[in-house]
């Protein structure tokens, strides 16, 4: 059975940050990556462009059970370090309006200029190799040691770095194998649900309004009428529900809620430039300088044709009816819909359409300065497998730079067997 210094579970992005600074401090390290090369996810981000860090870096950026723990931890290793850590290893960024991107515009880029590191740093990289099962037991010189059994061998290791995603996008290889081992530890686990995902929303209009894209705001409310969190942007109507990244950013909150047996509403701002007010003035104006026009041109002038024909059957005006005989209270209730249409959510899209995992171990369960786990010596974890998922905008793949780097350090420094 061989025997490894530090050996990391998973080769993402969290695995590599931890593989890179562990053997940067003299350490012999192994990565195990179940998929056939390392970082598939990593390719996938940014829609390719892998979208690393953001220069915004504030606690609300950040999503946990506990949440003033990940500040704690990013603020060890922030942005500046994560594009300083890039610049050392070839990749240039690029620093759009505080997102930073590799200036190739390529997530190639980065994943490349990673295993390049790695082999520099002559780092052992194992790729389709799954580990099932850790033990901790006595090693060869009486000291303990981990066990790590694999689908193609064993090893034992003096310190096991746990990286192995969440759950979100399983076909990237994070399928949720590091719960159970993390569990088997003493961790806790924050239920995992999906998160920066699409809503599937109540109701029988949405083939109506699939395709239509706008600038809309929503908003969140539990069952008791409080807002949960609410977003802006381009928000994409789909033929299940709703999406766009407004809609990614409140998902985490619908997740939780649904999750809990506790309904949630989803309520959409179509306007949010303009207050009730503006619109049912502005419906008035057109309805008196053209009363002949049919209420589905009047509104049409204002917004998308199948989003107008989606609002004006909620309110039941047919589209054809001459502006002239709908009454001002219909055009009122109108205005409302267009302001404040609410709509039950039905389900949170799975973890197969998310782009990360809400839940995972308690953060409180690992040294903020190490990511090592306070139930076992040697055990570090890091990445999208501990509660904590970023909104949009380079903060999720922060996290993974930030605790592997952590992982790394605290993994690295003591390697005297
Ligand atoms: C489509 C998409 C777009 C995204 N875009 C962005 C973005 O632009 N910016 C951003 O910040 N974040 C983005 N994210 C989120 C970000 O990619 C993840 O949060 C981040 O990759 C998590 O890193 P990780 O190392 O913790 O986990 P992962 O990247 O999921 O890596 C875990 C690795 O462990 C391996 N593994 C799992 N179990 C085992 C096992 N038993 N044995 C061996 N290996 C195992 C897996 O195969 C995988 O390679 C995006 C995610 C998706 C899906």
């Amino acid at each position: 059975m061989r025997s490894i210094q530090v050996l990391v579970v998973g080769g993402g992005a969290s695995g590599m940050a931890a593989a890179i600074t562990a053997a940067r401090n003299g350490a012999r390290v192994l990565v195990l990556e179940k998929k056939k090369r390392l970082g598939r996810k990593l390719l996938a981000t940014g829609n390719g462009r892998c979208n690393f860090t953001n220069m915004v870096q504030e606690k609300d950026c950040y999503r946990s059970s506990e949440m003033d723990l990940p500040m704690r931890v990013i603020q060890k290793f922030n942005w500046e370090d994560s594009v300083r850590f890039f610049d050392e290893i070839g990749v240039l960024a690029r620093d759009r309006e505080g997102y930073y991107y590799p200036a190739s515009n390529q997530a190639v880029t980065v994943l490349r200029a990673l295993e390049r590191e790695l082999a520099r740093l002559g780092a052992e990289i194992h790729t389709e190799e799954t580990v099932s099962d850790i033990e901790r037991r006595m090693g060869r010189n009486g000291r303990d040691a981990f066990f790590v059994k694999t689908d193609r061998g064993s090893y034992l290791a003096k310190k096991v770095i746990l990286c192995t995603g969440g759950m979100a996008a399983p076909v990237y290889g994070s399928t949720g194998d590091g719960y159970a081992c993390a569990a088997k530890f003493g961790h806790h686990i924050v239920p995992p649900v999906p998160a920066l995902t699409s809503l599937v929303l109540d109701g029988n209009f949405m083939k109506a309004w699939s395709g239509v894209r706008i600038q809309g705001k929503v908003l969140l409310y539990n069952d008791k009428g409080g807002l949960l969190c609410e977003d802006r942007g381009e928000v994409q109507m789909v033929s299940y529900g709703i999406s766009g990244i407004p809609v990614f950013q409140i998902s985490h909150y619908a997740a939780r809620e649904l999750a809990d047996n506790r309904r949630a509403t989803l309520v959409l701002d179509g306007m949010p430039d303009y207050s009730r007010e503006w619109i049912l003035d502005a419906l008035l104006k057109r309805q008196k300088h053209n009363g002949k026009q049919s209420m589905g041109d009047l509104l049409g002038g204002m917004m998308p044709d199948k989003l107008a024909g989606v609002y004006l059957k909620q309110t039941k005006i047919p589209v054809s009816e001459r502006a002239s005989e709908t009454e001002k209270g219909r055009l009122e209730e109108l205005a409302t819909k267009i302001k404040q249409m609410k709509i039950p959510v039905k389900a949170v899209s799975d973890f197969e359409k998310a782009q990360v995992t809400a839940g995972g171990v308690y953060l409180s369960e690992v040294n903020p300065d190490t990511m090592e786990s306070e139930f076992c010596k040697g055990l570090y974890l890091a990445g999208e497998l501990l509660d904590v998922d970023g909104i949009c905008g380079g903060y999720n793949l922060q996290w993974a730079w930030a605790t592997g780097y952590l992982a790394g350090m605290g993994a690295g420094t003591i390697h005297d067997t």
